[in-house]
This record gives C-alpha cells, sequence and structure tokens, in this order.
C-alpha cells in the first residue's frame, strides 16, 4: 500500500507537474503556465513578410499577396497566424488536441495578445460534426475562441456556424481534393446579417477550411469574415 506520503507527492504531482510536457525539462513556470517559457519562446514566428490574405511566407520584398491569392479571391479577407506549425508550437497543439491538455487553451489564445486583430462583431470556432465531437470529446477550436473571446471582449458564439457533413482528415488530401472534400460541409444556423466575424481554428494549412466557413457565413449575410489561427503549416 503506497504511504501517505507518496500519495500526497502524486497528487502534487498532478496539480503540479515539473516536467514540460513538450520538451520534458523541469521548470518552475509550470506551476502557472503549462509549458516552459523556453518552449514559449522557441515557437517559431512566422517572418513579417507573409500575405496580407492568406498569410503565407513571401519571398518576393514589395509584395502584398501570394500568388494563389491574387489568382482567386478567397471568401475571408484575411486570416491571421501566430506560428509556423513546427517544433514546440506542434507538440504544444497536439498535446491540446490529441492528448487532451486543455489548459493549453489560454496560453495559446494569449499569443494573440501580441497580433493585430481586426474589429469583430462576432467569434465563431471552427465547428466539428457532432460525431466527432463525441470521439473527441471537446473541440479545440470552441476553447481557443473562448479564451481569445475573454480578453478581446468580442462576443463568442459557438452555435452560429455547424458542420454539417464528415470530412476526411485534411493532413490526408492534396490541395484540390481538400477544397472538393470541404464543399457544403458547414452551414451557419442562423442570419449573421451585417456582422464581422472571426472564425478560430487551431492550425491552418492551406486556408480551404477558413475559406468554406466563410463562403456559409458570407452566404448567411455576414459582412465579412476574417481568420484567427494559432499555427500555419509553411511548406518550405
Ligand atoms: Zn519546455
Ligand atoms: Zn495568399
Amino acid at each position: 500500500m503506497p504511504s501517505y506520503t507518496k500519495i500526497i507527492e502524486g497528487i502534487l504531482g498532478m496539480l503540479f507537474p515539473s516536467l514540460c510536457p513538450v520538451c520534458g525539462r523541469p521548470s518552475d513556470e509550470l506551476a502557472t503556465s503549462p509549458i516552459c517559457g523556453v518552449c514559449w519562446a522557441n515557437m517559431s514566428r512566422l517572418p513579417a513578410n507573409v500575405c496580407g490574405v492568406c498569410s503565407k511566407p513571401l519571398q518576393v520584398e514589395g509584395i502584398t499577396k501570394c500568388g494563389d491569392c491574387y489568382a482567386e479571391k478567397p471568401f475571408y479577407s484575411t486570416i491571421r497566424a501566430y506560428a509556423r506549425f513546427s517544433g514546440a508550437m506542434k507538440e504544444a497543439i497536439h498535446l491540446f488536441k490529441f492528448s487532451g491538455v486543455r489548459r493549453l487553451a489560454r496560453p495559446l489564445a494569449e499569443l494573440f495578445k501580441t497580433i493585430e486583430i481586426p474589429e469583430a462583431d462576432l467569434i465563431v470556432p471552427v465547428p466539428l460534426t457532432k460525431k466527432r465531437l463525441t470521439a473527441r470529446g471537446f473541440n479545440q477550436s470552441l476553447l481557443l475562441a473562448k479564451a481569445i473571446s475573454d480578453f478581446t471582449r468580442i462576443p463568442l458564439s459557438y452555435d452560429t456556424l455547424l458542420k454539417v457533413k464528415e470530412t476526411p482528415h485534411q493532413t490526408t488530401l492534396r490541395g484540390a481534393e481538400r477544397v472538393k472534400s470541404l464543399r457544403n460541409a458547414f452551414r451557419s444556423a442562423v442570419s449573421v446579417k451585417g456582422k464581422r466575424i472571426a472564425v478560430v481554428d487551431d492550425v491552418m494549412t492551406t486556408g480551404a477550411t477558413i475559406n468554406e466557413c466563410a463562403r456559409a457565413l458570407i452566404k448567411a449575410g455576414a459582412r465579412s469574415v476574417f481568420g484567427i489561427v494559432a499555427a500555419r503549416t509553411v511548406l518550405e
């Protein structure tokens, strides 16, 4: 039978884990933060020169949009992304999303305190289908959206946008297939006439998901839609 000391240590360990779940190093900061300061500091930020629409890093100076966004204007006006989906950010999002470390929502959201977010009337998370939500138990984008809503004071709505069609994991599909699979996957349940809406997601790859959410919201009357994502995949 374990001693009382062991039990108390176990409980304290759960309350104040002392090893950073991302890098495995011990840190005093873990009593107040889910990952250590070194890992937060090592998040690989996007470069200053990104596409003003889809946030893809631009290789050429003096332009404001990437070729894709020139060729076809998306339904969203812009996407604000904090970091590259790599290193500590990738670890943090995997822990948040797949290991259910929900306390990561707040620090991830608070990264956006350092980024200018356009004005909005409503924040909505990228929704999951009922089936996916039941399987995962929570919607990581909703937790993130709620934490962003808390400090921006932009009202949150979790039932404005619905996902009505199951789609394969986007990482398994290529560009055109990705777009096709998402078509008609989202629907706005209510009128959002004249509203400026921020759509929140944890990660973006091509922006196809946010674009389909924007399409549904604009169809339901939204004046404008922009995206907020913690991380963006950047192909090297
Ligand atoms: Zn760490
Ligand atoms: Zn672009």
